[in-house]
């Protein structure tokens, strides 16, 4: 017997429409390229993308079109993000870090019909134009005049009213390519529905737990994973956002300036802004918490977030796949009466499950995947369903390496799982350093290594040996006034926590370690940097 309830679409205009009616006085601040702030309402806001939508519609695009962005973290991205879904288009935001023949590819396979380009990018979106062909672009923020149209004055000559249509909350509204750390980058088409109900699972209290007090500063790129689904998430609250723009701006200041509440970013973000958090002594009191994820935070640094400076330090895991949010970690009222390095410990942890994912650790036998338990210790490949994440990708045939035949998604995460459901990545599956036969974690060394006051940054990676098969190898950023050499006293440090066989052979000392289009360790180049500059062996 089916229930009695209406059928009323998941779609992101509800999203749009709700901030507007319920919180159209709360603000959207933009860092401009100049430097100076740029502020709106939301109604101004929903003024504007409705102009956007007739605009868009102007041009031709039709619903399932896709159309891309390559910019920054402006307002007018989130113009973007919400106008082209909403009139049934598909929403594409470009990885301006990505080189321009990787973004033609995936332009190409895309089948774009349309870019809007941020002006502050026009000259190394000019090295990848040609290569796409003959897309119409729209260009903002000082763009140079050879686009086919600017947007001020294509939101100038249209109406500021529009009839939202989205009949099928099934219907794509976005695509993201992956980082391409792992392979190739692989598009991930999120639907409405997807997106909708990630909004709401994040938004619960103890995930991100937004709330119209709060003032959301998303660091993270809009381009990797839909911005962590914050544009959504922040203006269903109600919260009032600021938007970083594209240059380096003082994050101190920032903060200090715009009473921001809840700040989101990657661990290296975080790990590069403390001293000058610690330094300048502005006040942030204002700063409740930090949401971390794209790669593990040590517990140094969380500890170092909570007792120095009081900002609650939450680190979130997921993938591009799962839109992005998997599981996040805060501590329970049972650990409340932990010692501090207990707490530091489980918050370093990856976290539980966001309602609505289920997660499974597995291991791989000739005919099936075989559940292991979750103890803590057991180590196994975590594999995911949920609403939210991925059935398969974009223009691509799914194979058994990436989604398994009962339906869940193989994330390439291996992990323990512990008995109040806190995962804790231990590597990727293919990042796993195989030694004499025996695993070692790089995350773990990489962990270990962070405790040490001198080192800054670090990434541990397996390097081919004739007798064992792979070593780990310790590439270190020191602090500005370390000692330049200290590999025995990390060595000795290791020593304490793991076995010998664990001990990388050599620590390289180096300025900087490269990262990825979305600001992670970038191994795969490190390898080759080692390899080119002869420091491996
Ligand atoms: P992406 O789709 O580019 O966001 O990459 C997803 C991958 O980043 C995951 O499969 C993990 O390997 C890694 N990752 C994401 N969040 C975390 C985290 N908090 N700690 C460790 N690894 C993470």
């Amino acid at each position: 017997m089916n229930g009695l309830m209406m059928s009323y679409p998941l779609a992101l205009a509800q999203i749009l429409d709700h901030a507007y009616r319920i919180h159209g006085d709360k603000r959207v601040q933009t860092v401009l390229p100049n430097g100076k702030m740029h502020g709106y309402t939301y109604a101004a806001l929903y003024e504007r993308v409705k102009r956007l939508a007739n605009a868009i519609t102007k041009l031709g695009i039709q619903r399932g079109d896709r159309v891309a962005t390559y910019a920054a973290n402006t307002y007018q991205h989130l113009e973007l993000y919400y106008a082209i879904p909403c009139i049934g288009a598909v929403l594409h935001p470009l990885n301006v870090r990505l080189s321009a023949a990787q973004l033609a590819q995936i332009v190409h396979e895309a089948e774009d019909k349309l870019i809007f380009v941020d002006g502050v990018f026009a000259e190394q979106f000019e090295e990848f134009r040609n290569e796409v062909g003959c897309k119409r672009i729209v260009g903002f923020n000082l763009m140079p005049t050879d686009t086919d149209a600017s947007y001020e004055q294509l939101l100038r000559e249209v109406e500021p009213t529009y009839t939202w249509n989205i009949q099928d909350e099934n219907w794509a509204m976005g695509l993201c390519y992956t980082s391409g750390t792992q392979g190739e980058p692989r598009g991930v088409l999120y639907t409405h529905r997807s997106m909708f109900l990630h909004t709401l699972a994040v938004n619960q209290a103890d995930v991100f737990g937004l709330t119209e007090a709060d003032v959301v500063l998303p660091l993270v790129p809009m381009f990797h994973a839909m911005a962590w689904g914050l544009p959504y998430a922040a203006m269903f609250a109600g919260a009032d956002m600021v938007l970083p723009g594209s240059k380096p701006t003082c994050l101190t200041n920032l903060i200090a300036e715009n009473g921001i509440t809840v700040a989101a970013g990657v661990p290296t973000v975080w790990a590069k802004v403390y001293p000058e958090l610690w330094k300048r002594r502005r006040d942030i009191s204002s700063l409740r918490r930090l949401i971390v994820g794209g790669e593990a935070m040590s517990p140094t640094l969380i500890e170092a977030y909570e007792k120095d400076l009081g900002v609650e330090v939450c680190h979130a895991w997921g993938m591009t796949e799962m839109s992005p949010t998997g599981t996040f970690s805060k501590l329970r009222r049972a650990h409340q009466n932990l010692s501090d390095a207990k707490k530091w410990r489980i918050k370093a942890k990856q976290g539980r499950p966001v309602p609505g994912v289920e997660l499974r650790l597995t291991t791989e036998t000739s005919t099936a995947f075989t559940e292991l338990p979750w103890d803590g210790e057991t180590i196994g490949e975590v594999q995911v369903r949920s609403p939210w994440t991925a059935s398969r990708y974009y223009k691509s045939e799914s194979t058994t390496e990436q989604f398994t035949t009962d339906g869940w998604l193989r994330t390439g995460d291996l992990a323990t799982i512990d008995a109040e459901g806190y995962m804790q990545i231990v590597d990727r599956a293919k990042a796993l350093i195989r030694s004499g036969g025996e695993s070692i974690s790089s995350i773990a060394l990489e962990t270990a290594l962070l405790k040490h006051p001198q080192v800054l940054e670090v990434a541990v990676v397996g390097v081919p040996d004739e007798k064992w098969g792979e070593r780990p190898f310790a590439v270190v950023v020191l602090a500005e006034q370390a000692h330049k050499n200290i590999s025995d006293a990390l060595k000795q440090q290791l020593a304490a926590e793991f076995p010998k066989f664990w001990i990388p052979d050599q620590f390289v000392f180096v300025d900087e370690i490269p990262k990825t289009s979305v600001g992670k360790s970038d191994k795969r180049s490190l390898l080759a940097q080692l390899v080119s500059q002869n420091l491996l062996g």
